[in-house]
């Protein structure tokens, strides 16, 4: 062993501690995926090497067959992974092994119960990599050298998993990672070449470059031999290289943990190869959870990038729109070239059509997702659904599509779970109704006792329930789906079409003029405050009702913009009256001209509290209130 110079003990960043004792104990039931991080690793340091050697060949000085060499000793109880990739100087490894770089890393943490079950998946979707050593092994050496700087610039990093850990510079001849695990006694099993080689299979059968173990001797047991003779356990060939119809979904599933950094196996995949004028493959994914940074807007996103075979960049973000981001996977083109940049990316037409191919590619994966595996599905629209929202505003040409992937709490559906489809919805439309009805509010406890659904609720018509803080703003991109119209059941003069027969509206007709007296005196009761008065056909049991204009803004939309520290344009809601209910007949014969003013300001109020908004003058709401009550007591 090398001379250790410049040696110091520096301490794991308040995340990483944690993290490493939660990992410890709630992974501990599914310890052998230690080995699978760790090659994952290998295989991404030898990918960066490849394509940083594009444009500095001697950086690959030593040896240009990239793979990995598993080792261990029975004895020592060591095993030992060595990978002769893009390596680490000193700082690299202090910024990499002692700290987590990614942004929200302290409120993920946050969230760890301390239940192991629940912990793991957590940690699942957080992914651990490196650390994950610890799982097995009381102690770890890292010996590493970036590619490219001299022997000199090597460092050992070494840690017992505990506060701290230790890093000295090292004399190391080639470039790339040692990393060494002193096994924990009872993890004996690891170093044994059987059981490595059976972890490979399982997990690492699809990494690109080879892993190797020492040759087994066979008969007698023997000693290793000072230098052994190595044997390729894996495939070792670019998984999406392969036809679809030779690998096994096992594959596919560890191929997504690898690049996805998952602990889950994915919801669903979809792989193809496109020949013609373009040439690509693509292996596109859908996680089965929402990563804990989904709504970061740091958060890794987009796909890897290959150009025949080689990496060349991760989370490249302009092969899939935005509404898209949680989609993870591969493409890997031929016509690229090997020293594209981001940049380039942006703007090459190529880039284009492929990404309006793989957009349509994913669609058709989530419909066939819907379609065929609706439970499944239910689980996606949870974790995504908010992102998916997002597809009508960004992609026009895709509206159609992406609206049928939504899902919405519905008045004939499960009590405020988001399961029913547009397609479900227009399947079982009432007789004579050519309209899509929604309402959109604050909260499904709110919406669902709203007044504007009374007459849905006599007429037997669904109304769908929104009340994601998306969804005003969703709709206001949505007019309408398969031929039929959006409409806002809170919004305008509602006009049921055909649902209201001739009857109801020669009805409606004579009512409007029975009344018009009423209107004209509750307009100069209310005044300002309304932009009209009229008689309402949406009520059959509250007196009034609050109907936003035509073209104005939303509750909803308004409290975002106001939140947001935006001026909103001033509107007036119209308020309407329902003719039959007791407390406006007796609005009706009020006398008493103060007595009527009090009593249109506590309909309008009331039904301001109903539609879920805030009163402008709360206090005169309450006097008013509370003198109609002493009148009544008297
Ligand atoms: P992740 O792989 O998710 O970034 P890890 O904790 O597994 O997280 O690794 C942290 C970082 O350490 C990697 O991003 C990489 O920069 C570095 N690293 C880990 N293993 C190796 C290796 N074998 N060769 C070079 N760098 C490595």
């Amino acid at each position: 062993m090398s001379v250790e110079t410049q040696k110091e003990t520096l301490g794991f960043q308040t995340e990483v501690k944690q993290l490493l004792h939660l990992m410890i104990h709630s992974l501990y039931s599914n310890k052998e995926i230690f080995l699978r991080e760790l090659i994952s690793n290998a295989s991404d340091a030898s990918d960066k090497l490849r394509f940083e050697a594009l444009a500095k060949p001697e950086l690959l000085e030593g040896g240009a067959d990239l793979k990995i060499r598993i080792s261990f000793d029975k004895e020592a109880k060591t095993l030992t992974l060595e990978d002769n990739g893009i390596g680490m100087g000193r700082e690299d490894a202090i910024a990499h092994l002692g700290t987590i770089a990614k942004s929200g890393t302290a409120d993920f943490i946050k969230q760890l119960s301390g239940d192991q079950k629940k912990d793991s998946h957590l940690i699942g979707q957080f992914g651990v990599g490196f650390y994950s050593a610890f799982i097995v092994a009381d102690k770890v050496d890292v010996y590493s050298r970036r590619a490219g700087t001299p022997a000199s610039a090597g460092v050992h990093w070494s840690s017992k998993g505990e506060g701290d850990f230790e890093v000295a510079s090292i004399e190391k001849a080639e470039r790339g990672t040692r990393i060494v695990l002193h096994l924990k006694s009872g993890e004996e099993e690891f170093a044994d070449g059987w059981r490595l080689r059976n972890i490979i299979k399982k997990y690492s059968d699809h990494i690109a470059l080879p892993i190797e173990l020492p040759k087994e001797l066979h008969g007698e047991e023997k000693d290793q031999p000072a230098e052994p003779e190595w044997e390729t356990v894996n495939r070792a060939s670019a998984l999406w290289t392969r036809p679809r119809t030779e690998i096994k979904d096992e594959e596919y599933q560890e191929f997504y943990k690898h690049i996805g950094h998952d602990f889950e196996n994915p919801l669903s995949w979809s792989h193809n190869k496109v020949e013609g004028k373009l040439e690509y493959s693509s292996l596109l994914y859908v996680p089965a959870r929402a990563p804990f940074d989904l709504y970061q807007r740091e958060a890794p996103k987009g796909l890897k990038l290959y150009v025949q075979r080689v990496f060349v960049m991760d989370q490249a973000e302009s092969f899939l729109p935005l509404y898209l981001r949680f989609i993870k996977g591969v493409v890997d083109s031929n016509d690229l070239s090997l020293n594209v940049s981001r940049e380039i990316l942006q703007k090459d037409p190529i880039i284009d059509s492929m990404k309006s191919a793989l957009t349509k590619r994913v669609l058709d994966m989530l419909e066939k997702l819907a379609k065929n595996e609706p439970e499944q599905y239910q689980g996606f629209w949870k974790n995504f659904g908010q992102v998916l929202k997002e597809g009508p505003a960004e992609d026009f040409a895709n509206k159609e599509k992406i609206a049928a992937l939504l899902r919405f709490a519905s008045t004939k559906g499960t009590d405020g779970e988001q399961n029913v489809g547009l397609a479900e919805y227009i399947a079982r439309l009432a007789e004579g109704q050519d309209k899509i009805y929604f309402l959109t509010g604050e909260s499904y406890a709110q919406v669902k006792n709203s007044p504007h659904l009374e007459v849905f609720r006599k007429k037997g018509i669904e109304v769908l329930l929104l009340t994601d803080r998306i969804d005003e703003w969703l709709m206001s991109y949505l007019t309408e789906f398969d031929g039929k119209q959006f409409v806002d059941v809170a919004r305008g003069d509602l006009d049921l079409g055909k649902l209201d027969t001739e009857e109801d509206k020669k009805a409606q007709e004579e009512v409007a003029k029975a009344k018009e007296g009423l209107v004209e005196r509750l307009k100069t009761a209310l005044g300002e405050q309304v932009a009209e008065v009229r008689v309402s056909h949406r009520l059959t049991d509250s007196p009034a009702i609050l109907a936003i204009g035509e073209q104005d803004l939303g509750l909803q939309m308004r409290q975002i913009l106001e939140a947001s520290g935006q001026k909103v344009p001033d509107s007036k809601p119209i308020f309407e009256f329902n003719p039959g209910h007791p407390l406006i007949e007796k609005l009706d014969a009020e006398a008493d001209e103060d007595r009527f003013v009090d009593l249109s300001h506590i309909l309008f109020d009331q039904a301001a509290l109903a539609a879920g908004d805030t009163l402008k003058d709360p206090a005169a709401y309450v006097q008013r209130l509370n003198k109609l009550l002493v009148e009544l007591s008297a």
